[in-house]
């Protein structure tokens, strides 16, 4: 997606060479106009899975806003986020499973209360960054638990070096990443 990648190159902020910074229009502050894109380019790149999603699953903080946008664009089915806290308010019964966070460097669990995510739903992930994988195979393990079917996994952004694109896709996962960097080197994002 070319005004992506002209936007990252803008205003992204390498940090050493694993890290990319994008607060000022993904991570902290929104483009809104922008995410109206995403969501289109998403629409189109699934439009053969499209009339069939009926639920946008996502991971908080930064995949929310992502997921809710692309919503519109997928006649608005219900957008459930996985959670990382444990809140008070979350007293029902929920799928668990862990993942491992490289940005905090500590494993950290995940929960969606089972009554958002059902048997013989078809699910679309949505998420601001790839690198890993662990977020993608974390929500995947809660959609396996929930005897859902994943139809695809849309990111915004996919750090391809660091190896999550290569696993989900060797799992037969389709992924579709509407920005993909190689690598980054001396401060310069290098896109595939
Ligand atoms: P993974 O689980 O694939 O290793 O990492 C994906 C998650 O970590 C995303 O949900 C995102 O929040 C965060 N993340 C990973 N790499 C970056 C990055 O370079 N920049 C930002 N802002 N977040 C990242």
């Amino acid at each position: 997606m070319e005004i992506l990648k002209e936007r990252i190159c803008r205003d992204g902020v390498a940090i050493g060479t694993e890290i990319l910074k994008v607060d000022s229009f993904l991570n902290h502050q929104i483009d809104a106009a922008l995410f109206e894109k995403i969501g289109e380019e998403f629409a189109s790149r699934f439009s053969d899975v499209a009339p069939q999603v009926n639920k946008i699953v996502t991971i908080e903080a930064s995949g929310i806003a992502v997921a809710a946008f692309v919503a519109r664009y997928f006649d608005y089915p219900p957008v459930v986020f996985a959670k990382k806290d444990l809140p008070n308010t979350m007293t029902d019964a929920y799928y668990f499973s862990e993942i491992m966070s490289f940005t905090k460097m500590k494993m950290a669990p995940i929960r969606i209360a089972k009554k958002y995510l059902n048997e013989g739903d078809k699910v679309l992930i949505i998420d601001d960054f790839l690198a890993h994988g662990q977020a993608a195979i974390g929500l995947l393990n809660l959609i396996e638990q929930a005897g859902a079917e994943l139809l695809g996994i849309g990111i915004v952004i996919e750090k391809a070096f660091q190896g999550g694109g290569k696993k989900l896709r060797d799992r037969n996962v389709r992924v579709e990443s509407l920005a993909v960097i190689e690598r980054i080197e001396d401060g310069t994002i290098l896109f595939a």
